[in-house]
């Protein structure tokens, strides 16, 4: 269908005075016997375009002005009556689709949990527009970063039969049913699809410490499942998950690439978004776009565990998990430190080894790992990275200590065999990127879709 992007109309001055076709939803009308406003948008910009119908010379399907109605509108660009952009003087309005009164998308604010209820349909309103609008920008900027600094794009499997991180937070993949007829759970895998046991992947990361060292740096970007029981705003049992891997690589390097690249998405969604920004300003998180500005100029904090547990125990405040040198911290006391002591993004670095993952690299203390996760205020960690433990021994002593069974690892422990090397990585959880960018207090909403408990519209 032949017609021009109402983001096009609104910016192209080349277009003032020319006959143009607009294609989209009608947000609001206003009606009179002389005249009608249509406002439509098709999706293109945050902007909308306004087309006055002079109901003298044109007859109006009174369809064509309910809200959600989609219209097609040919006439003639001319200034608008207010402000400097443009509108368009109809000389032709066709209605494409009607919409009756029982759309839930009316002009007067909704909750967002309401509009949780009609996932099919929220992404019609300028919130849901702008969230996903902002969302595709910073997924393009995510693939420019790497690609502009000679990372490879890799896909590692979303089916796995190891579990990265050792924990029992897996979706099982299986085609069997159950029956009593067997014995042992190995004997009932023996039997499914795969020959054992498999489930949907947590991280790429085994698979891209694989790449990394025979490409150098590579990075993932596709889905992670994780079968959390935790109903929070954070989690979602489905989520897009960006994982950077590199070769020749130690912590402080890691960070490095983790700081500069949040800045190359904050930066690039400020610069293709302001509209969306402005609008989150307003209407999410009052002071928002100078945040952003800011986060983009200023350097990250980085605080070691040892000393976040000191601070968190001195705190004015009582947290409802208490704090004690070897604890995880809790998004109570990754918020404190990230929201009240420093204000702005900080890396925690060098937690006990006992609360991380196997693979990684073992500080000279004995106690701690090389672990950085990176708290933001607004939403707590979005990055968990560490250096990678190189050698084979100590990997073997870590994985020995958890009880894990080496002869499923045999694959990732060789890597260290052959030509071991320093490396090192994280994973960014795009959606609670999504969330800070744009202020979205919950990650149901920066989601097309949220798989979460209980819950799968
Ligand atoms: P958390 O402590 O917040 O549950 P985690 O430590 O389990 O996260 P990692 O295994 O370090 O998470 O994963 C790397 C990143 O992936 C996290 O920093 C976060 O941004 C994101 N992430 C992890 N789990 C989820 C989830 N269930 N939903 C959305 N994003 C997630
Ligand atoms: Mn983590």
């Amino acid at each position: 269908m032949k017609h021009t992007d109402i983001a096009k109309v609104l910016r192209d001055a080349s277009l003032m005075g020319q006959e143009v076709t607009v294609c989209g939803w009608v947000r609001t009308a206003r009606d009179s016997a002389a005249v009608a406003f249509l406002e439509i948008t098709d999706g293109t910009s945050f902007s909308r375009l306004q087309v006055v119908v002079d109901k003298n010379n044109l007859s109006l399907d009174p369809e064509c002005t309910k809200c959600g109605a989609s219209v097609r509108a040919k006439g003639i660009v001319v200034k608008a009556f207010k402000g400097d952009g443009a509108e368009l003087n109809a000389t032709e309005v066709t209605l494409l689709g009607k919409c009756p009164s029982e759309y839930p998308i009316q002009k007067k604010r909704t909750t967002l949990d309401f509009l949780r209820g009609i996932p099919h349909l929220r992404l019609r309103t300028n919130t849901f527009a702008a969230v996903f609008r902002v969302r595709s920008v910073a997924a393009q900027a995510v693939h420019r970063y790497f690609h502009e600094r000679g990372y490879y794009y890799i896909n590692t499997p979303l089916i796995t039969a190891s579990d990265c991180e050792g924990a029992g937070e897996m979706f099982r993949v299986t085609t069997q049913p159950w029956d009593a007829k067997y014995e042992s759970e190995e004997a009932y895998y023996k039997d499914d699809f795969f020959g054992k046991k498999a489930g949907l992947s947590v991280s790429g990361q085994l698979e891209g410490e694989v790449a990394a060292t025979a490409l150098g740096r590579i990075y993932t970007f596709g889905p992670s499942f994780r079968a959390e029981n935790s109903n929070t705003t954070r989690h979602l049992a489905e989520f897009w998950h960006i994982e950077p891997e590199i070769a020749f690589a130690e912590l402080p390097d890691v960070l490095e690439v983790a700081e500069e690249m949040v800045k190359y998405l904050i930066r690039a969604v400020l610069s293709e978004c302001p509209e969306e920004i402005a609008f989150f300003d307003k209407f999410m998180e009052p002071g928002l776009r100078d945040k952003l500005t800011h986060v983009a100029e200023s350097e990250f904090g980085v605080l070691d565990y040892t000393e976040a547990i000191e601070i968190l125990k001195k705190a004015d405040r009582e947290f409802k998990f208490p704090v004690e040198w070897g604890c995880d911290l809790q998004t109570e006391h990754e918020r404190y430190i990230t929201e009240e002591v420093f204000k702005k993004p900080v890396f925690v670095v060098n937690y006990p080894k006992e609360i991380k993952s196997f693979y990684m690299k073992q500080n000279a203390d004995g106690k701690t790992v090389a672990a950085a996760d990176l708290l933001v205020p607004g939403v707590g960690e979005i990055i968990g990275g560490s250096e990678r433990e190189a050698d084979p021994d100590k990997l073997l002593a870590a994985m020995k200590v958890r009880g894990m069974d080496l002869s499923a690892y045999e694959q990732y422990i060789s890597l260290r065999t052959f030509g071991t090397v320093p490396h090192g990585g994280f994973g960014l959880g795009f959606e609670r990127f999504v969330m800070y960018v744009t202020g979205m207090e919950n990650i149901r909403d920066v989601t097309l879709f949220p798989r979460t408990v209980k819950n799968i519209m």
